[in-house]
């Protein structure tokens, strides 16, 4: 079997991440044991959520545990298979990424088809933050036509897909928030956002009552924050806003503030829902067929980060932090 390089964490970062956090160990491959297969990992993927797994606490997917491979989602290409109906040659999507080799069991992988969308769009586009997209728009946040749509993160791999999701099924206006002019510019021209604006250049609340001056009736929360406060002050009677991430305080080291507004949801008789995109498995194959039609006739579009080599990894994941990424951010092991 070959030799695999795979990323660990070393120490639990406090704040933003350093590399000190982390090693790239060289390790023997091992052979596949009865039902498991070893799958040559072609595209990695890394996500904000990641970094609440770098702490030592309980939540919805446990710790990473230290001196030991980190885990997320990956592609690849099986190599060799001790397992009944998967044959060498196949594709497979598994959650034992940030690794150029992997040992799985095969039950605990999906295979997927390179001939229908590119090997990476399974990370993404048709994938877990495009299901993410689909069930906390139209589930958590039910989303009605002719609704007003504000999304936060939105040049990013949920938000970018919020958006379109929404004009597709008939909002009335759809506004995005993003970190910079050019990811802005992005959403109104590449992805047919109505409005679209920078919030590091003023105020959200401000920015956000220009861009939609009659208010809001959806929320799409990835931020948290000053965003959630402003779209709390936007959203008018019975609206709702679907809570998805907090990438604003995923580094922070101190409590963070609520936001300071919320005796508004008696009032406006406001819902705020917390979205988790395991909970929504059953919608897959709806989200998938209506998905795959939106891009099979160009309604819906999709970019991509690529970050090249698995000892670039743990910078590409850095990246989404920090906001480099335009639509999904994917690490390519090319062989
Ligand atoms: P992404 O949006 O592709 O990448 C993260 C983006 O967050 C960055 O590109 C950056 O874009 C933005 N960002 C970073 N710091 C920020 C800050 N302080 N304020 C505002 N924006 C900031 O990532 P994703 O995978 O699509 O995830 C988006 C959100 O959904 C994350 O919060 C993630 O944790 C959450 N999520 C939740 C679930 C679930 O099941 N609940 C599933 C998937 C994802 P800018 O340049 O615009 O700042």
């Amino acid at each position: 079997m070959p030799k695999s390089r795979e990323w660990h964490l070393v120490a639990r970062p406090q704040g933003w991440p350093v590399p000190e956090d982390f090693a790239l160990v060289e390790t023997e491959t091992a052979e596949p044991g009865p039902g498991q297969i070893v799958v040559r990992n072609l595209y990695l993927s890394v996500d904000p959520y990641m970094r609440g797994r770098m702490n030592d606490v309980k939540s919805y997917s446990p710790p990473y545990v230290l001196g030991e491979p980190m885990l997320g989602g990956a592609v690849g290409r099986v190599v060799a298979s001790n397992a009944e109906g998967v044959a060498v040659g196949d594709h497979v999507l598994h959650g034992l990424g940030w690794r150029e080799y992997t040992v799985v069991d095969a039950a605990h992988t999906v295979t997927v088809d390179p001939e229908r969308a590119p090997l990476s769009a399974y990370l993404g586009v048709l994938g877990m933050t495009g299901l993410t997209a689909y069930a906390g728009l139209l589930r958590t946040a039910e989303f009605a036509p002719g609704e007003v749509v504000f999304v936060s993160g939105a040049a990013g791999a949920v938000g970018s897909q919020v958006g379109q999701i929404a004009k597709l099924k008939g909002a009335s206006r759809v506004i995005g928030s993003a970190g910079s002019d050019e990811k802005a510019a992005l959403l109104v021209s590449e992805y047919g956002f109505d409005a679209a604006f920078n919030y590091k250049k003023g105020p959200v609340a401000e920015q956000l009552k220009a861009a939609a001056p009659d208010g809001i009736d959806v929320y799409f929360d990835n931020v948290g924050g000053e965003h959630l406060e402003a779209a709390i002050g936007a959203l008018r009677l019975n609206g709702r806003a679907a809570l998805c991430g907090a990438i604003a305080q995923y580094n922070a080291t101190e409590p963070t503030p609520g936001p300071h507004n919320l005796a508004q949801l008696i009032g406006k008789r406001l819902t705020l829902r917390g979205l988790l995109v395991a909970d929504h498995q059953d919608l897959q194959p709806e989200f998938v067929r209506e998905v795959g039609s939106w891009l099979r006739d160009g309604r819906l579009r999709y970019r991509e980060t690529v970050v090249t080599g698995i000892e670039n990894n743990l910078e590409a994941f850095m990246g989404v932090l920090r906001g480099d990424n335009t639509g999904k951010m994917i690490v390519a092991l090319p062989e």
